[in-house]
């Protein structure tokens, strides 16, 4: 899928989940933010689980001696352990879900660690705390409410399935009770299962859908930046070569040759550059055409391209003129190369009748090299191999010219004919 069509898809989807509050988004969006829900999830349980476990600790330690303190003795045996094994349970319960959230393995079955263990938590902290005889601890059974608010809205499981694993763990609790004969109020059991599992639901119901409209807010931005990279990577490309012969364009020439020059400054080395002119190329522009014009340019810059070493750099300098640049290239090694990039050229065999010198199409090429012993500047060296190029040209073209680099400057003189 574009990422256009991509963004047009979310946003829809985004107004289409503004409008039906509760409704599940359509596939894959409804799959992928349960698995994004549930590891942001898991990343704030373990970062809070620290400060979370310290309260705990303190809390069990503080219920455990206020308990201890207001069991009647003859009670105590019957309630102390009770009350100890609930509170040590709740702390086994946590831990063996930091350990669930913190192994990579375990964290993919996280959410059904999480129901389990929150099932298995409701079900001893009722049975232990209900089956009490001092009646201010059978009170606290109202910390389950606590136990299914942190269900809820810490494990990022799927409300409905917190919301049957609370309908079965309170089922469980009341088949047990009825089985041990343990008497029970029935009205206030019912309110605080019942009650905080159908409040819990409602509440991460209404959290879940604000996420959700967040979920695809952040995916729309995604897939903006998405878009934004590939318009500048588009924009970059285009700045830098050329579109026709999707070759370097003459804007990369010059920086390209600001820095083969400073290398070549930088470690003494020689830096070679060839100028190349297809000849007689209007000719065959208006007896071909230029769409078949253009089709030559291109396999020319193909050519160049696939004759030259890597390190070396081709780009198009306007028009039907290319020019090569070739780094730690002597005079020779530099005639060399572009004797191969001519000769390659003539190997292509693309037939020219209006050629006044042969019937394929030829080029003609001009070359200067930069030596330590003859420092000229950058821009000197493009024109004197500019000027080597029209020597070549003015030479009878389908040749190699070179400029002699001399303390005085002037010396052109054609090498001899490209075969
Ligand atoms: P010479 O041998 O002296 O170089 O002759 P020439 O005809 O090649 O030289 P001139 O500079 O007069 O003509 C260059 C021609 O290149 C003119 C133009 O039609 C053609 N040309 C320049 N850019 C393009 C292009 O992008 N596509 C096509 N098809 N032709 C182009
Ligand atoms: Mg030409
Ligand atoms: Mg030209």
């Amino acid at each position: 899928m574009t990422l256009k069509l991509q963004k047009q898809c979310i946003e829809t989807v985004l107004a289409m989940h503004e409008q039906r509050a509760g409704a599940c988004l359509p596939e894959p969006y409804e799959t992928e933010f349960w698995v994004y829900h549930q590891k942001r999830a898991i990343d704030s349980f373990l970062k809070f689980c620290k400060l979370g476990g310290m309260i705990y600790l303190c809390l069990a330690i503080f219920i455990t001696f206020r308990n201890y303190s207001i069991i009647p003795l003859t009670d105590l045996h019957h309630d102390f352990w009770r009350s100890a094994v609930s509170t040590l349970n709740g702390g086994i319960c946590l831990l063996v879900l930091v350990l669930a959230a913190r192994h990579p393995k375990a964290q993919t079955y996280f959410r059904y660690f999480a129901l389990l263990i929150v099932g298995w938590a409701i079900f001893l902290t009722a049975v232990l705390t209900l089956s009490q005889y001092t009646s201010s601890l059978r009170q606290q059974f109202v910390f389950i409410i606590f136990i299914f608010i942190f269900g809820y809205i810490m494990t990022g499981v799927k409300p409905l399935h917190m919301f049957v694993v609370g309908l079965i763990a309170s089922a469980a609790i009341f088949a047990m009770f009825f089985y041990l004969h343990i008497s029970f109020d029935s009205v206030v059991l019912l309110r605080v299962f019942f009650g905080s599992n159908l409040i819990g639901f409602a509440i991460t119901k209404v959290i879940n859908h604000q996420e959700k409209g967040s979920f695809l807010k952040t995916k729309l931005i995604e897939v903006d930046q998405e878009i934004l990279k590939n318009y500048n990577h588009q924009l970059l490309k285009l700045s830098q070569y050329d579109g026709l012969t999707s070759i370097a364009n003459r804007r990369s020439l010059d920086d390209a040759l600001e820095r083969y020059y400073a290398l070549a400054q930088a470690e003494h080395c020689p830096l070679a550059v060839v100028f190349i002119d297809i000849d007689y190329f209007k000719a065959y522009n208006d007896h071909y055409g230029h769409l078949q014009g253009d089709q030559v340019l291109k396999c020319i810059a193909q050519v160049i391209q696939r004759t030259i070493r890597h390190q070396d750099f081709v780009a198009r300098y306007g028009g039907e003129e290319f020019v090569v640049l070739l780094p730690n290239t002597d005079v020779d090694q530099a005639y060399l190369a572009a004797s191969r990039i001519s000769r390659a050229v003539d190997e292509l065999q693309i037939h020219h009748e209006k050629s006044e010198i042969g019937q394929y199409i030829t080029i003609s090429l001009g070359l200067a090299v930069y030596t330590v012993e003859y420092p000229i500047s950058a821009n000197q060296l493009l024109s004197f191999a500019d000027r080597a190029l029209y020597r070549a040209k003015a030479c009878g073209r389908h040749q190699i010219c070179q400029h002699v680099i001399s303390d005085e400057d002037h010396d052109i003189e054609p090498k001899q004919k490209a075969t």
